[in-house]
């Protein structure tokens, strides 16, 4: 199964996909995630990506298809992948039909999580993320247990992003709006959009994507 979540900045995109990727043994691949790494690393692409992505825009196609094409070759893909973040672009959504197309694949879902602006930067404005195994929680709509320890593992330090800030969120927003919206009417016209209420809560859009999964992968 190869799925694709699709959302604004803050959406549950990556809540989600930790999610369906524990359930169906799926290889959760965000293109956020794999740049963040790069810039911790310092690599030739995370100097590239960094201040692009402090700034709130979106990192060239060119570095993102170089970038997910090397990613889906890996040995964990093998039973299926959920893209969490990707594509972005139209030309990053034909990239990745023709890639697929090459290793006689095909998308079974494109799941549009359907939040508001104003929700979107509550969301955002509240995230972080455990420093030693990346479990995501929210000040507000999913704290830790015991305030200051991971629920998973225990860890006591975590982080926050350099862009969930209320000012770069804008501009993310404005980016999702022009360059990413244009997918919807792009995965529709190919009758694979699934659009589930992304307002929910996190149970209740877990529910709400199961039910529409196609039959032979729900089940
Ligand atoms: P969020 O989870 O808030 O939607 P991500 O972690 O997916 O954010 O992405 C963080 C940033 O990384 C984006 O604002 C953008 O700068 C860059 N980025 C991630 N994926 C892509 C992509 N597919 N195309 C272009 N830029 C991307
Ligand atoms: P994305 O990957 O789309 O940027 P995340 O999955 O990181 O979004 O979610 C953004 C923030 O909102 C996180 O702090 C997460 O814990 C919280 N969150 C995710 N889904 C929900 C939900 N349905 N209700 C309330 N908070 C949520
Ligand atoms: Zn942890």
């Amino acid at each position: 199964m190869n799925l694709i979540l699709l959302g604004p900045p803050g959406a549950g995109k990556g809540t989600q996909a930790k999610r369906l990727s524990d359930q169906f043994g799926l290889a959760q691949i965000s293109t956020g995630d794999m740049l963040r790494a790069e810039v911790a690393a310092g690599s030739d692409v995370g100097q590239l990506a960094k201040a692009v992505m402090e700034a709130g825009q979106l990192v060239s196609d060119e570095i993102i298809i170089r970038m997910l094409g090397a990613r889906v070759e890996r040995a964990d893909c093998a039973n299926g992948f959920i893209l969490d973040g990707f594509p972005r672009t139209v030309p990053q959504a034909e990239a990745l039909d023709a890639l697929l197309a090459a290793k006689g694949l095909d998308l079974d879902a494109v799941v549009e999580l359907r939040v508001d602006d104003a929700k979107l930067v509550e969301r955002i404005a509240g995230r972080f993320t455990c420093a030693s195994c990346g479990a995501g929680y929210h000040d507000s709509f999913k704290p830790t247990v015991v305030a200051g320890v991971c629920d998973v593992c225990a860890g006591t330090s975590f982080t926050r992003r350099a862009d969930d800030n209320r000012e770069t969120v804008i501009a993310r927003l404005d980016a999702y709006h022009r360059q990413t919206a244009p997918l919807l009417p792009y995965y529709a016209a190919r009758g694979r959009l699934k659009t589930v209420d992304g307002m929910a809560t996190m149970d209740e859009v877990a529910q709400q994507i199961a039910a529409v999964l196609p039959q032979r992968v729900a089940s």
